[in-house]
């Protein structure tokens, strides 16, 4: 059976959160309201100044709930806090949030056997009221969670993506490789454009150059080629936990692993490609329109889902859901 979930949001029951004043955390609390009052005046709302993760919870085979990964959440919220200078929020807090908000929410997991998750969202905001773009002295960090089925309704459907020139997603040496919620604005038109045409998401290429691969809107990028797992290395894409994962599972299924600038004509030669991320997991892309140079990019067959990524997808699915030895020990068990 597969849940056709969305991603729409959809209430569970408890916000587990805590507050920063006077140089210092609250302990974590809980709320039932997801209405919070808040002064309108707080930066977060004016100048974009908001991190956020995402992470998910599932049932297992076993009957137990797995976290995946949360302390390689933890880090990176860590990061792009520091980078917004924002108060940080140690990793132990953040990780035992996540468990929290979980177990407070045990009820909204899906079962096991839907494909269906826990999809969990901590964030933090700055609270005190300011006008001046300076540093915020309050904050408050929050987990909320919310039921989730696979993001296209399908497990594995090949979709199409469209590389867009006349656009960056981040500067060189911008805010690209961090998760905070400026980053996500300015994608919004164009993903709404290319949407009414048909492509599941857009492709962005480095700003300086415009010569290479960098990732999508809210995915990573990778490709295959024989026996080459292919994903891009730049300094201005989000550090994927997802394309983590699959680069250690590809190379311990035997594949090559190749982290690198990838020319965008290189596209022309690769057998599989796909968008990888918490949320969609994998989704193969079996084409890819570069309007601007008159090239459209055919990957693989659009009938069928290349063999390498349905075999990376269900590995990482499978440890995931507990149906395969997690050797790593990245699932965090409740
Ligand atoms: N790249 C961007 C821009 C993202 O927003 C995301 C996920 O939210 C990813 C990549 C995938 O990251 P992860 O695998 O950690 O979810």
């Amino acid at each position: 059976m597969e849940a056709k979930c969305t991603m729409d949001y959809s209430k569970t029951n408890t916000i587990v959160y805590a507050d920063y004043a006077d140089g210092a955390w609250s302990e974590l609390k809980n709320t039932k309201d997801d209405h919070m009052s808040l002064n309108l005046m707080n930066a977060s709302l004016h100048y974009g100044i908001e991190a956020f993760e995402g992470l998910k919870a599932y049932r297992g085979k076993d009957g137990k709930v797995r976290i995946f990964r949360p302390w390689d959440n933890a880090k990176r919220f860590r990061r792009s806090c520091a980078y917004l200078a924002m108060a940080e929020v140690p990793e132990q807090m953040f990780v035992d949030a996540c468990e929290k908000a979980v177990t407070e929410n045990i009820d909204f997991l899906p079962p096991y056997g839907t494909m269906a998750s826990m999809y969990i969202r901590p964030f933090i905001i700055c609270t005190n009221p300011q006008i001046g773009l300076v540093v915020g002295r309050e904050f408050m960090f929050a987990v909320a969670t919310t039921p989730m089925g696979s993001y296209t309704g399908s497990m594995m459907k090949q979709t199409k993506a469209l590389v867009i020139r006349k656009y960056d997603r981040a500067a060189p040496l911008g805010s690209g490789s961090y998760k905070i919620g400026a980053n996500y604005a300015s994608p919004m038109r164009l993903g709404m454009l290319a949407g009414k045409e048909g492509y599941a998401s857009i492709l962005y290429l480095d700003a300086k150059t415009k010569r290479y691969i960098e990732e999508f809107s809210s995915s990573n990028f990778f490709a295959i080629r024989g026996d080459s797992y292919i994903t891009p290395d730049s300094p201005s894409v989000l550090p994927s936990i997802t394309n983590r994962s699959l680069r250690q599972i590809a190379a311990d299924m035997g594949m090559k692993v190749e982290m690198r600038t990838v020319p965008v004509e290189e596209l022309a030669t690769f057998d599989e490609a796909a968008a990888c991320g918490t949320a969609l997991v994998i989704t193969p892309v079996c084409e890819i329109d570069d309007r601007d140079m008159g090239n459209k990019y055919g990957i693989g067959s659009p009938d069928k889902v290349g063999e390498k990524s349905v075999a990376l997808y269900h590995a990482l699915t499978g440890i995931q859901f507990g149906e395969r030895e997690d050797p790593y020990g990245w699932c965090m068990i409740l």
